[in-house]
């Protein structure tokens, strides 16, 4: 019997995959349903997806379908972006991101004036690192010899010259390219993880790869999709799930997991996985357990503030994604990692996904999720920073779209750093676990499974690979077969 603490993304993947290997698997989880930060909330005719909004890589989430032979398009789909992302800057200047390659070099070349030759070259590069390094950090644990016993890992450190470890990303982009804009087009990419540009390794250009090489995807009926049809396939294959049932502590004996308690009831189990944030795992459910302190003190992701707007207009030139960059892009991340607080001159994210299911808005509006970068939090007066951000906000988009947005506005909700961290009890609010400022981040983050403690695992945004809907399928999988090689079926 195994125990499952929480039902994000990474707890239903976990628990997927090891019914599918035999295993009885129960889910105790704190809200009323399932999917953590994958959730929604409507109001005044308007539904909004709570928390991410960019969906890539959909074949992990479909071969959690395929392997239980079920064919994933019966309950699931998702349609391919042509475009990826409008960007706007002050200037005036736009550029409305092509999927397609070749597109993409020529129109980004001649959009901002960069050598065609360098900017293939650039994203040949970015492949290269992901062919040499996804097989070892995002398809293995990284606290197995095996991974390391192995051709392509041989090959990864034979090259380890090619995957810009040792300097930040800024720097590494700066080989290729001269234009401010162009820079700050690609260093985006390092907030897909929470982290700062100029302090992330430069193989973080491996990221545009994904999104660029595999595409970006928008699922039908919204990213709450994605863990409706999870739900229901663990519904079918027999996963046990307990709502309303928080997890109070895991109980040991011998540095062996003997049970779970929760808030109505003490449940023996044989193995468990911890789907909740790594911190809060130690300090609230393991109390008195010697934590891995050094592990947990590593510098956490970015958090978000989000302003959820029932806009009353519909907006011809933007798109599912849209990004407002801010003038001042080093002094924004100074500001989220350094000072703690809000960029007066923030980027901001539009995400409208009426723009592909219209029910999401009532007829002739929109469904705005505006979402800029902040830090974790500390404990900053909320109130007023929130305050601060709308007017800013409403002032850059007013006068980049020519529209008073204010006016526009039918309806808000608004979630903080405070709310990230309560809904889901991630430490501080980071939307993605650890940061990856550091090159060493990737080898830093918690195992998928306790050092300490022979039948406890771990999955989720804040252990290895990492945060964000993919990498978190994959911690699902990896914790999994972790657990099959201990305790085979
Ligand atoms: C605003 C925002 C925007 C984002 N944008 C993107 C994006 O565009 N693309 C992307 O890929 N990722 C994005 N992310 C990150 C992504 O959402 C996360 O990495 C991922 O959803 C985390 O999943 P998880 O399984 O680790 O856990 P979570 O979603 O954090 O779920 C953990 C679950 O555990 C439950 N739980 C906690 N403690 C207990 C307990 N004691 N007992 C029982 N249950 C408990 C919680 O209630 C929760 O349901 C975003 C996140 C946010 C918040």
């Amino acid at each position: 019997m195994i125990g499952i603490i929480g039902s994000g993304i990474a707890g239903l993947s976990a628990a997927l995959r090891l019914r599918n290997l035999g295993y009885d698997v129960t889910i105790f989880e704190a809200h009323q349903c399932p999917g953590g930060k994958l959730d929604q909330i409507s109001q005044e005719g308007y539904r909004f997806d709570l928390g991410p909004s960019l969906f890539t890589m959909p074949q992990y989430i479909d071969e959690l379908f395929e392997i239980f032979e079920e064919n994933p398009r019966a309950h699931f789909n998702y349609l391919k972006k042509d475009s990826l992302c409008n960007y706007f800057w002050s200037d005036g200047t736009r550029f409305q991101t092509p999927a397609e390659k070749e597109k993409f070099i020529e129109s980004f070349s001649k959009t901002f004036k960069e050598n065609p030759k360098k900017v293939k070259q650039f994203l040949e590069d970015n492949e290269l690192k992901y062919q040499l390094t996804a097989p070892i950090f995002l398809r293995s644990s990284l606290h197995r010899l095996k991974t390391y016993l192995n051709w392509m890992t041989v090959k990864a450190i034979m090259k380890v010259y090619r995957l810009d470890l040792f300097k930040p990303l800024y720097r590494t982009l700066k080989h290729y390219f001269k234009n401010p804009k162009s820079l700050q087009f690609f260093s985006r990419h390092a907030t897909y993880n929470g982290s700062s540009p100029y302090q992330t390794p430069g193989i973080m250009s491996l990221i545009p790869h994904l999104e660029m090489h595999f595409g970006t995807y928008y699922p039908e009926g919204g990213m709450r999709s994605i863990i409706e049809s999870l739900y229901q396939l663990a519904m079918r294959q027999g996963v046990q799930f307990h709502f309303n049932e928080k997890v109070t502590s895991i109980d040991l004996k011998n540095d062996k997991v003997i049970s779970l308690t929760t808030s109505k009831s003490t449940y023996p189990f044989d193995i468990v996985v911890s789907n909740m944030d790594v911190v809060p795992t130690y300090r609230k459910l393991l109390k008195g357990f010697n934590a891995p302190e050094k592990t947990l003190a590593q510098e956490r992701s970015s958090s978000a503030l989000i302003f959820y707007w029932g806009i009353k207009k519909t907006f011809k030139e933007l798109d599912l994604h849209n990004i407002f960059f801010s003038n001042q892009y080093e002094e924004e991340f100074k500001c989220i990692f350094e000072k703690k607080t809000l960029s007066e001159d923030p980027t901001i994210y539009v995400n409208i996904s009426s723009k592909h299911t219209p029910t999401d808005a009532p007829e002739g509006g929109e469904n705005w999720f505006v979402m800029i970068n902040a830090p974790g939090n500390y404990g900053q007066d909320w109130e007023q920073l929130i305050d601060l951000s709308r007017e800013r906000i409403l002032h850059k988009l007013g006068e980049l779209l020519g529209e008073n947005i204010k006016e526009l506005i039918e309806t808000e909700f608004v979630w903080d750093p405070r709310g990230i961290e309560a809904k889901t009890d991630s430490f501080l609010g980071a939307l993605y676990g650890a940061a990856s400022n550091n090159r060493m981040a990737a080898f830093l983050r918690h195992p998928n499974k306790s050092p300490q403690i022979s039948n406890l695992y771990f999955c989720g945004g804040s252990v290895h690979p990492g945060g964000g809907i993919p990498l978190c399928v994959q911690s699902g999988k990896i914790a999994s077969e972790l657990i099959n090689e201990d305790f085979p079926k």
